[in-house]
């Protein structure tokens, strides 16, 4: 059988239940979109739009209030756009406006940490800072030796350095072992695709700040496992080979998993 196309999600799902890696990716049964999944979204649109600005009106003494206006403004377009998937997550306007206000917040806090950047440079007019800070965005990236495809969010030049980035609207503000494989993955993408290694990957959390991690031999030898592993485990279509791995994300205060029934009730 030919091998399935793996990401980076879906062998993360895989460690946290391989049945339900079994009923989203072999069966295909749809998941519950979820507000955090929505705003996660328009919160990454925002930034991939943010580097096509005009530039022309803003300068070195203008800049902080100009950007600001252009994020709050997006926000707010960007919301819009997915009204109808906001409405239909069912949830009372208060909460609503509660999380695009906090959205909001996530924005203008990942501005500010832009704003440092940019007074890093001296001698340079906006213009020519705002374009060396431009990064690459939503890279696609399928290796068909890995069988592994994602989509990289930004990939930054700083001197000599490449780093690779993934933005984040969690809670959380510790570099877990899920993020630092995804970012493994990635680094591994890149290497394939470019026949060399970024020297950083890292998370812009939009709450907090970036946390960076080196890319080594480790992270790249821990990510080819990973890979290697999840196209062994998942060759199989029998249910009897994706064990349930019964856990706090089963059920938790807020809701349940999407296949909660499907496991727990048939
Ligand atoms: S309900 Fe629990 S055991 Fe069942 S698929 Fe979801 S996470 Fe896995």
């Amino acid at each position: 059988m030919k091998k399935r196309v793996q990401s980076p999600s879906s062998i993360i799902l895989y460690r946290q239940c391989p049945r339900k890696y079994y009923y989203k990716y072999i069966v295909g049964l749809p998941e519950s979109p979820s507000i955090h999944l929505v705003r996660g979204k328009i919160a990454h649109e925002v930034l991939e739009h943010f580097f096509d600005i005009d530039t022309n009106d803003i300068n070195m003494q203008n800049y902080e209030l100009k950007l600001k206006e252009i994020v709050q403004n997006d926000l707010l377009k960007y919301w819009q756009k997915y009204d109808q998937q906001l409405k239909s997550l069912g949830l009372v306007d208060d909460k609503l406006k509660f999380y695009f206000q906090e959205t909001m917040m996530m924005l203008l806090n990942w501005l500010e940490s832009f704003f440092n950047k940019i007074k890093s440079f001296d001698s340079l007019s906006f213009k020519e800072i705002f374009k060396k800070l431009t990064p690459l965005r939503e890279q696609h990236f399928l290796s068909k030796e890995l069988n592994v495809q994602g989509f990289i969010d930004t990939i930054e030049q700083h001197d000599n350095e490449i780093h690779i980035m993934d933005y984040k609207t969690s809670s959380h503000f510790d570099m877990s072992e899920d993020y630092r494989l995804q970012l493994g993955i990635y680094a591994l993408l890149y290497q394939y695709k470019y026949k060399r290694t970024p020297h950083k990957a890292g998370i812009y959390f939009l709450r907090y700040k970036p946390k960076y991690i080196k890319v080594d031999k480790d992270l790249l030898n821990y990510a080819q496992m990973e890979i290697r592993s999840i196209h062994i485990n998942t060759a199989s279509q029998d249910i009897k080979d994706y064990p349930k791995k019964e856990s706090g994300l089963c059920k938790y205060s807020s809701g349940q998993c999407d296949f909660y029934d499907f496991c727990f009730k048939k």
